[in-house]
């Protein structure tokens, strides 16, 4: 008798390091791995554009892996309860086994999943693949979750384990297509294609010219921060002007990699333990995990502020802000570093974390619109869209999330630019009409400069809105 396992891929799209298809490797003798698209499982978070788009690619990529090495990716579309619960009764499975999420709506879901598998005796067992940490493992005293990150971090560092990636498989015992149809059960399945993730007009290609989505491209990234960045990452990681950060964050999101092989690659290159670049790099892997303990103990914080008190705060209304909104997603505010910031999302599907927060404290407080508008923009747009990490840095530039930045510290995008964008790379590079502008006379520009060369009119004065996000504040202040 053979013992069957159904490995269901989720966001852990990668062969090396993946504990459910280690696990199905070493005890089943078949393994059926399936793909469930199941978007609505997550609304009202369905996946956005820039991650269909890269998921789209990243299957493709897993679909092949598992072919060189003896399995067929299984496609399928719907509730994923309903779907599992039809391939273990047509499979005759023994097991389901997969890594787990920790969105809360994903939680509830697999947690019912779980129950129903079992009830019916089918062993249902998930792993821990995509932190280094579990969301309960680092708690205060009496398992009371962290709200602050620096006690978090600090607690991280003395808990700290050794990581052990392993390797992909060589061989994986799947199920052939044959054996599918001789069962009369081809009905069912799906292409990669049938999901229709991708876009029918043309703004993919932008994508597709920065990135390889997949474990290879992942691994080559990884590689490369290693070689060449993550030395002086300390300094440059704040500077969109070089290539100072990883770029890893699709890839973290989609699992091409787990933390625990970015750690080992760290490790393995003599830059950890010891060196302050690779150091303050795993501090940022840190506000990762951080991000996803916040949302598993505040489900609502997609949509509501941690700190309670602004859901008073004076927002301009939806009416008012309607223009100004589409001029900020289509970088026509007129401040340069916010355009280019919101030119460079657009083209790439990604923005450096330093402009991020730059185009989200505009957003919020110069032009007082809500920062959930900015996070719905970026959720559509970002290849590394991630609910936990998205929301966590829009409610910390807005002010209101955990540890947020003090509601007056409200950006400057022109002494921003100066600071960390001086020679005005960055600028020249997604809004070329400013070419040949020094920082200093971009903060200057009149209006028959900026119209000699199509550049719009600022949609605001930077020192007047300034006073008028810190007036607002005052009204919710106590
Ligand atoms: P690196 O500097 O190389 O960092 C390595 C990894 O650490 C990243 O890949 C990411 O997984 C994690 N990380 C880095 N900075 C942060 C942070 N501040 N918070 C949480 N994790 C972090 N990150 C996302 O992955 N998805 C999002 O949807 C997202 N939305 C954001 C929205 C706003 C308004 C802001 C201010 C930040 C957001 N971030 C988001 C965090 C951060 O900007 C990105 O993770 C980072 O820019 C990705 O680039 P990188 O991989 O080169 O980062």
């Amino acid at each position: 008798m053979t013992d069957t396992a159904i490995l269901w891929f989720r966001r852990d799209l990668r062969l090396a390091d993946n504990p459910a298809l280690d696990f199905a490797c070493a005890r089943f003798d078949r393994i059926v791995p399936v793909y469930i698209h199941d978007p609505d499982s997550q609304a009202p978070w369905q996946p956005g554009a820039a991650s269909r788009w890269w998921l789209h690619h990243a299957l493709l990529k897993l679909s092949a892996g598992l072919s060189e090495r003896g399995a067929e990716l299984l496609v399928q579309q719907g509730p994923a309860g309903d779907v599992l619960g039809g391939l273990a009764g047509r499979f005759k499975a023994d097991a389901v086994l997969w890594n787990r999420l920790y969105e809360p709506a994903l939680v509830e879901r697999d947690r019912r999943i779980k129950q129903a598998l079992t009830q019916r005796g089918i062993e249902a067992r998930s792993f821990r693949a995509a932190v280094l940490f579990e969301p309960w493992e680092l708690t205060r005293d009496e398992d009371r979750p962290y709200r602050v990150f620096t006690p978090y971090w600090k607690r991280m560092q003395k808990d700290w384990r050794p990581v052990r990636p392993r390797s992909a498989p060589d061989r994986i015992a799947g199920i052939d297509s044959s054996g599918l149809d001789e069962r009369g059960q081809s009905s069912g399945r799906q292409s990669i294609a049938d999901l229709g993730l991708v876009p029918e007009h043309d703004w993919p290609d932008g994508l597709a010219a920065c990135w390889q989505p997949g474990e290879a491209g992942a691994q080559r990234r990884l590689a490369a921060f290693c070689d060449e960045s993550v030395e002086r990452y300390d300094d440059a990681r704040n500077r969109p002007d070089c290539q100072g950060t990883s770029r890893l964050s699709p890839d973290l999101h989609f699992g091409h990699l787990s933390p625990g092989q970015i750690v080992h690659a760290l490790e393995a290159s003599g830059e950890l333990p010891g060196q302050a670049g690779a150091l303050a790099f795993v501090r940022e892997l840190a506000w990762r995990e951080f991000s996803g303990v916040l949302l598993q103990h505040d489900p609502e914080l997609p949509e509501h502020p941690l700190q309670t008190r602004f859901e008073a705060f004076p927002w301009r209304s939806a009416d008012d802000y309607a223009d100004d909104l589409e001029a900020w997603q289509q970088g026509r505010t007129g401040i340069p570093l916010v355009d280019a910031g919101m030119r460079e999302l657009w083209q790439t599907g990604w923005m450096h974390n330093r402009v991020r927060m730059v185009v989200a404290s505009f957003l919020t407080k110069n032009l007082l619109i809500p920062w959930q508008e900015g996070a719905r923009w970026f959720w559509e747009t970002l290849v590394d869209a991630d609910l936990a990490n998205n929301t966590q840095g829009w409610q910390w530039t807005a002010g209101c999330g955990a540890d947020a930045a003090p509601y007056f510290r409200i950006f400057n995008p022109e002494l921003q630019a100066e600071k960390f964008d001086p020679q005005a790379a960055y600028i020249h590079r997604w809004c070329p009409e400013l070419k040949g502008l020094g920082v200093k006379q971009l903060a200057k520009m009149d209006q028959e400069m900026r119209d000699a060369r199509a550049y719009p009119r600022s949609l605001v004065d930077l020192k007047s809105s300034r006073r008028r996000a810190l007036e607002a504040f005052e009204t919710i202040k106590n």
